[in-house]
């Protein structure tokens, strides 16, 4: 099968066309506008298969999703490509509203001509848990019939990506399958993020900012199993269906930054000369606006339809994690220059958005 992917060059797009390429014999295009998000780097590993091919480009341009469809003539489109960062989101909603709604837009119709004229293509579209917004209570967790209520104007951009994609379904008889997913973290991913900040920050011996109390819960998913569940996903989810992905990893934001600073005291003891513990550069900041204080995944669906469900200890993948972001500064340094200015960097906490 060929697989058109949209932002294969961001974090988890990288994953899913890393995964695609070496465990499987399907054929990949990526799509990608290679915004500061995007990192050719990481797929290096596989970039002389013949089976890849990287188009730049822009989903808001009808006539290079036009064009690249026609002569391509995918059997699967997963649709990553996003801004997907909320504090950004605040700073500046336009680029949410344009990528994740005008250009998934844009993706649908050029899908739907193209289905009239040829051929019927499986519509992926790859979107968050935080469509759900909030959770109030601890032991709650989202199911795929909880009502939308996104928070910021990144959950909402999102929101408003998934109603298209199902109404072009049952409109216009598009074929496609949904994923709503938790936070995610591994190699690659951008260092505003809170896992790869918190490590970068304690490398520089620089205070680790904490939003709020640091007492929202968040629940995380290893970035490789969710490569591995959208591909299953993709191929045997059920027309028209939704499945929320998730791997039960729910902890605090501040649990999970003094998880990773005992983790690095081990793997890169400190000099002490600053403080004893990489703990003690944890600041607590103002937290952000509309700021969810809980989301969780209930993975049943997919675990009992598709037979997925997580493998890896959130433990392992976590060291497993920070041990690549303590091998890999360089690449941090490199994609950091010429991106984004570091002070930029400090402001944000992360999370996965
Ligand atoms: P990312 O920010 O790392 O990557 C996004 C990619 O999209 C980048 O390569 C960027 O260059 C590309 N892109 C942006 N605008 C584009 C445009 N107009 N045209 C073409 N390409 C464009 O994001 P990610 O963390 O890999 O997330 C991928 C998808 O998964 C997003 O849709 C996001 O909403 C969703 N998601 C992410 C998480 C998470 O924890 N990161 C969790 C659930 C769902």
């Amino acid at each position: 099968m060929k697989f058109l992917i949209t932002g294969g060059a961001g974090f988890i797009g990288s994953a899913v066309i890393r995964r695609l390429i070496n465990e499987t014999q399907h054929l990949v295009v990526n799509l990608d506008k290679l915004t500061y998000a995007g990192d050719l780097q990481s797929l290096e590993s596989i970039s002389a298969s013949e089976r890849y091919s990287f188009i730049k480009g822009d989903i808001c341009d009808k006539d290079t999703v036009d064009k690249i469809l026609k002569e391509h003539e995918p059997d699967i489109i997963m649709h990553l490509a996003a801004e997907s960062h909320v504090d950004r989101s605040i700073d500046s909603p336009i680029d949410f509203i344009n990528t994740n709604i005008f250009g998934t837009f844009v993706l649908l119709e050029a899908v739907r001509k193209l289905n009239i004229k040829k051929k019927d293509i499986l519509f992926h579209h790859v979107s968050t848990d935080e469509v759900f917004g909030d959770l109030e209570d601890r032991d709650q967790r989202f199911s795929e019939e909880n009502p939308y209520d996104p928070s910021s104007p990144y959950s909402a951009s999102k929101a408003a990506s998934d109603h298209l994609v199902r109404s072009w379904g049952r409109t216009f008889d598009l074929s496609y399958v949904l994923t709503n997913c938790s936070n995610n973290f591994g190699p690659y991913q951008f260092p505003e993020k809170l896992i790869p900040n918190t490590i970068l920050k304690a490398l520089r011996e620089e205070q680790i900012p904490i939003y709020g109390d640091g007492k929202q819960i968040r629940d995380w998913l290893f970035v490789d199993e969710h490569a591995e569940a959208l591909i299953e996903v993709a191929i045997n989810g059920k027309n028209g269906e939704t499945y929320n992905i998730g791997a039960n990893n729910s902890i605090t934001n501040l649990s999970l930054v003094n998880m990773i600073c005992k983790i690095m005291d081990d793997l890169s003891p400190k000099d002490k000369t600053k403080c004893a513990t990489y703990s003690d550069l944890i600041t607590f900041v103002k937290d952000r606006p509309g700021h969810d204080r809980h989301y969780a995944i209930d993975p049943s669906k997919i675990k009992n339809e598709l037979g997925w469900q997580s493998k890896i200890s959130f433990e392992d993948s976590l060291k497993g994690t920070i041990s690549w972001y303590l091998k890999n500064d360089l690449w941090i340094e490199n994609i950091l220059r010429g991106k984004q200015s570091l002070e930029r960097i400090g402001l944000y906490e992360g999370g996965k958005s």
